[in-house]
């Protein structure tokens, strides 16, 4: 069977905003989400044959984004566009006093709409996560109007993170949420979020929705950033009850122990919602030589995963996440698309019972 090249959406002025560093437990540290990310993706996307379509995306419509995040957090951002070039500003307070009243036109405040250290913002940090989420969008928008098997948003900065009202775990905007945002006033959407981390942001927009359903794979929170949530324990709320599947694993994990939890837990739990779109939250930083993640999989295991996610048969949006392993990411991102369009081609998996 033969697949169209899938479509690659990103934008160039995703690659202006350049953290330098962040704090990670008291020291300053190279900062990890750095542009060389996205250009690994893009370069090893762009070589050997025609099985990739990049295109750049229109802007977001500032509805979409207005409908997910909160007023103040985009005030922030604006305010922090309004910062000198050379400037970076790294929230160091976070106030948990009901009487702290936020101004989100003083930068000072920004510990307010955050919940890390890690996270900076500068006077390009608006623009590149406006065209990040613009991807993400728009490669719904593609996969619905154009019905084809899977595209693909170079998401860069990262998104699940980002809850409503808050930024952090490198996230400005929930990318993959409002993408799925769209998608759900056409239909049922699953996401499954395979980043090392748990994406809180993620979790915490979709819990009371019985439209959403979320499962996300990740280093067990008790151990691993972001600590507070992505517990196996949180099933939603509301209406939402049974729609959250968090399958936490310990640090160390390999890729039959993935595959397995995969296989048995994550895929059923996907079928059995029985989902007009999938959504995946494809974070790579569960590769064997990430700097920033703790689990084992080797390439091998992401042909797979993409092999399996592919012959789910479910029209799929691919949001790129984390993966920091700089010097292999476009390859192991490459390997697990090229997985994903193999799968399409094969026999459906069939639905446990
Ligand atoms: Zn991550």
């Amino acid at each position: 069977m033969v697949i169209e090249p899938t479509p690659v959406l990103f934008h160039e002025l995703q690659l202006d905003f350049k953290p330098l560093y962040e704090w990670a437990f008291g020291e300053r540290i190279s900062h990890p989400e750095t542009t060389a990310r996205a250009e690994s993706i893009l370069w090893s996307l762009r070589r050997h044959d025609d099985s990739f379509d990049v295109r750049a995306p229109k802007a977001v419509p500032l509805g979409a984004i207005r409908q997910l995040h909160s007023y103040q957090l985009l005030t922030l951002y604006n305010t922090a566009a309004q910062l000198p070039p050379e400037r970076t500003f790294y929230p160091s307070v976070f106030p948990k006093s009901e009487q702290a009243h936020p101004d989100p036109t003083n930068i000072q405040h920004a510990g307010c709409f955050c919940f890390d250290s890690g996270t900076p913002l500068n006077a390009k940090t608006l623009e590149a996560a406006s065209w990040s989420v613009a991807c993400a969008r728009e490669a719904a928008v593609i996969l619905r109007k154009e019905a084809l098997p899977i595209t693909y948003s170079l998401s860069r900065p990262p998104g699940h993170h980002a809850t409503r009202n808050l930024f952090g775990g490198y996230s400005y905007f929930n990318n993959a949420a409002i993408a799925a945002r769209y998608l759900r006033r056409h239909g049922r959407v699953a996401i499954l979020d395979i980043d090392f981390h748990h994406g809180n942001g993620t979790q915490g927009i979709f819990y009371r929705d019985p439209k959403v359903l979320v499962v996300s794979i990740h280093g067990d929170p008790r151990e691993f950033y972001p600590y507070f949530s992505g517990h196996s324990n949180e099933g939603g709320a509301g209406h939402g009850v049974g729609f959250n599947l968090n399958l936490p694993l310990p640090g160390g994990c390999d890729g039959g122990e993935y595959m397995r939890v995969l296989q048995q837990h994550a895929i059923p739990t996907v079928q059995n919602f029985g989902p007009d779109y999938l959504v995946v939250s494809a974070g790579h930083d569960t590769y064997a030589k990430d700097p920033v993640g703790h689990f084992g999989l080797l390439e091998e295991d992401f042909a797979e995963l993409g092999e399996h996610i592919g012959r789910l048969g479910l029209p799929t949006l691919i949001v790129q996440e984390g993966g920091y392993s700089t010097s292999d990411l476009g390859h192991i991102v490459r390997v697990f698309l090229d997985g994903a369009r193999r799968g399409v081609g094969q026999p459906r998996l069939r639905r446990a019972m």
